[in-house]
């Protein structure tokens, strides 16, 4: 199980190394971190398990954070209209993306940075993505293609980058000329923070 204390922070050169990409088919360990990334996402939403191991609420989660350089994370967001988007992805890659460019107004968190940042950061409006993506329940890795816009576009976005060693705090801006804010339900949460 995935704890606070297994979450590299700023500073670690893991988390400004270019990731590997994981050798197939997927190792037993492979599939078990996959998996506890997966669970990790989701017990960070669960009250009562935030409570009881002190973790930070997230929407995802890539390996590096964990100290694993290889190019796997994991996503559990709902988007405005309620739709799930649960994945634990293997070796993505960006395949189409937007020229509009769209940001969080209230700007974007991370699991490894524990200070307040001010700042957006640009996020294409929509990516397509194509992935393995590792059923955990079945034990099966299939292929699929996603085409992600707006805020789940956005939490894709940030998880990818920490597969190539990039930070969002390496993409603080005053204001993005000519980029529009995306609006969320998450963003309405965090208000009260
Ligand atoms: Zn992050």
């Amino acid at each position: 199980m995935i704890l606070m204390k297994n979450i590299i922070r700023e500073g670690h050169q893991t988390l400004e190394t270019v990731a590997k990409p994981v050798r197939l088919p997927l190792s037993a360990a492979d599939k078990k971190l996959l998996t506890d990334l997966l669970q990790f996402v989701k017990n960070s939403q669960d009250n009562e398990m935030v409570e009881t191991y002190g973790l930070r609420p997230a929407v995802g989660i890539a390996a590096p954070q964990v100290n694993v350089s290889k190019r796997m994370f994991a996503v559990h967001v709902n988007d405005f209209d309620g739709t799930l988007y649960s994945y634990a992805l293997v070796n993505p890659e960006i395949t189409k993306k937007s020229q509009s460019l769209i940001y969080l107004p209230g700007g974007e968190g991370c699991l490894s940075v524990d200070r307040e940042t001010s700042g957006l950061t640009p996020r294409y409006h929509s990516v397509t993505i194509e992935a393995l993506h590792y059923d955990v329940e079945k034990d099966e890795l299939v292929p699929i293609t996603l085409d992600l816009t707006g805020y789940v576009g956005i939490v894709f976005q940030h998880e990818y980058d920490h597969l190539n060693g990039i930070l969002y705090t390496t993409k603080l801006f005053d204001e993005i000329p000519n980029a529009i804010p995306a609006f969320t339900f998450m963003e309405e949460a965090d208000d009260g923070e």
